[in-house]
């Protein structure tokens, strides 16, 4: 597989702006090589230098001595036979030959100073570093009459070896510097095909590389290589990818199963809350609620007392307040059993309720026998109405009751009493005089409502 899309041309600027001043690898491999190369050509012309001087020197030496063997012979007999001529010719014609600087022939003579003949090349300011050579010359008139006839010195020409040498120099340094420049040329070549194409390949790569396309592997298109760094590099980067995409997927995961459960738990809280609310509600319910009858009991009572109590001392309207009672209830206990109790107490609360025609009046069980209902906004006439209607659908319902001595069937007593206009007035109070009215009720024959306006009052 290739690298990935988009990783291409468009990136690699990417990642050169990214890494500020860039310097190709390639050309400080060159520098570097070249600099270590221009050492390397000031030590190897230094040593070249000095063993072309020395080659130099040994090879005009050896043309010196090639000069003193070819000429002595003719010289010494040049001497020999005073022939001025041809020994002055001699001379010169040794001084033209380019390694000769000097040629000195000194001529012995017996008892007088030995004469000289000596020729000098044009230029020549002396022998300097050039060899010089010093011969006997000898010569023989009749076999094994060895006569010296004069001495023979040649001295080089040292502008002859610094020529050479320059010339030799030269093509050193000539030579020295191709091969640096080959060298570093090749380097450059090799570097560029075997590193730097690749690794700006995965510099493409890598920089092309993201979230959605780690499965991508970079692939160097490199036939036939070994394995090395470049291979441990590429093995690495696809590995590396790897691990990242492992990671992330299992990143994923994790993250999809803590939003399922996230989820999950907001629903079960969201359950629990609407279950707890539902039994709470329920609970309420339960606790302002008496379970025989399903009214409201002692406690939703007092609750609303104390509402519509401060409604009508706020408004000025009426409140009015009846206590209930059934007639003889522990004679109908004794004589019907505890059960029929109960079902008379249900069917009692049942009628009470029903009677109750507005939506503010509220009828409540307060005690054993006994109902209190709450009249807001209702006067004496009205409420006196509605407690003697009770009375007569209570008696109406036809629950037999033979024990009672107020009828042949179950009744109530109702006491009445209703709000002050006296400001001071308080439900206690109201409580207070309708227990009062409810007394009177029963002492005055049962069955019957007793309040401010009712018959027994
Ligand atoms: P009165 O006419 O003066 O009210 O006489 P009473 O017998 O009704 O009054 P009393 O207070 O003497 O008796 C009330 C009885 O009510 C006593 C009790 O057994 C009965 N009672 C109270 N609560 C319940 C109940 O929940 N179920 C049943 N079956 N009876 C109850
Ligand atoms: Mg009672
Ligand atoms: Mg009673």
């Amino acid at each position: 597989m290739s690298a990935p899309s988009g990783a291409g041309s468009g990136a690699q600027p990417a990642v050169l702006e990214r890494s500020g001043r860039q310097r190709s690898l390639g050309w400080r491999l060159v520098w570097t090589t070249l600099a270590f190369c221009s050492l390397f050509i000031l030590a190897s012309v230094a040593t070249l230098t000095w063993l072309a001087w020395n080659t130099g020197l040994a090879r005009m030496d050896a043309e010196l001595a090639q000069i003193e063997q070819i000429y002595s012979g003719t010289l010494s007999k040049a001497i020999w036979e005073l022939d001025r001529e041809a020994l002055l010719a001699h001379v010169h014609s040794v001084r033209d030959v380019p390694a000769v600087g000097r040629i000195v022939v000194q001529v012995a003579l017996a008892n007088r100073p030995a004469e000289v003949f000596e020729s000098t090349r044009d230029g020549w300011a002396g022998p300097g570093r050039a060899p010089t050579r010093r011969l006997a010359l000898t010569y023989e008139p009749y076999p094994g009459a060895h006569e010296t006839v004069g001495t023979l010195v040649l001295q080089g020409n040292e502008q002859l070896l610094w020529q050479q040498l320059r010339r030799q120099l030269a093509t050193i340094v000539l030579a020295q510097l191709m091969q640096s420049l080959v060298l570093a040329g090749l380097i450059m070549l090799m570097f560029n095909r075997m590193v730097t194409v690749h690794v700006q390949r995965i510099a493409a790569h890598l920089a092309g590389v993201g979230p959605a396309n780690l499965g991508a592997q970079l692939h160097l298109d490199r036939a036939g290589h070994a394995q090395d760094e470049l291979t441990q590099l590429e093995s690495g980067v696809n590995h590396l990818q790897a691990n990242l995409a492992n990671h992330l997927e299992r990143q994923q995961r994790y993250e999809q199963e803590l939003a399922d459960h996230r989820d999950h738990l907001a629903r079960l809280v969201a359950e629990r809350t609407a279950e707890l609310q539902t039994a709470n509600a329920r609970l309420q319910s339960l606790a302002r609620t008496d379970p025989l009858t399903g009214l409201p009991n002692r406690r939703q009572f007092d609750e609303a007392k104390t509402v519509e109590m401060r409604r009508a001392l706020r408004t000025g309207q009426g409140l009015a307040l009846l206590i209930c009672d059934i007639d003889c209830f522990k004679d109908y206990n004794d004589h019907y059993g505890h059960a029929m109790g109960d079902r008379c107490l249900s069917a009692v609360a049942h009628t009470l309720q029903a009677r109750l025609a507005r939506a503010g009046d509220v009828a409540a069980r307060i005690g054993g026998e006994e109902f209190g209902v709450i009249l807001p906004g209702t006067d004496a006439t009205g409420a006196y109405l509605l407690a003697q209607r009770l009375v007569e659908a209570v008696a109406e319902c036809g629950i037999e009751h033979l024990y009672s001595p107020a009828a042949r069937v179950v009744t109530i007593s109702v006491g009445l009493a209703v709000l002050s206009p006296d400001a001071h007035d308080n439900f206690d109070a109201l409580f207070q005089r309708a227990d009062e009215a409810l007394y009177r009720a029963k002492t005055a024959g049962r069955n019957q409502v007793a309040g401010p306006l009712g018959s027994a009052a």
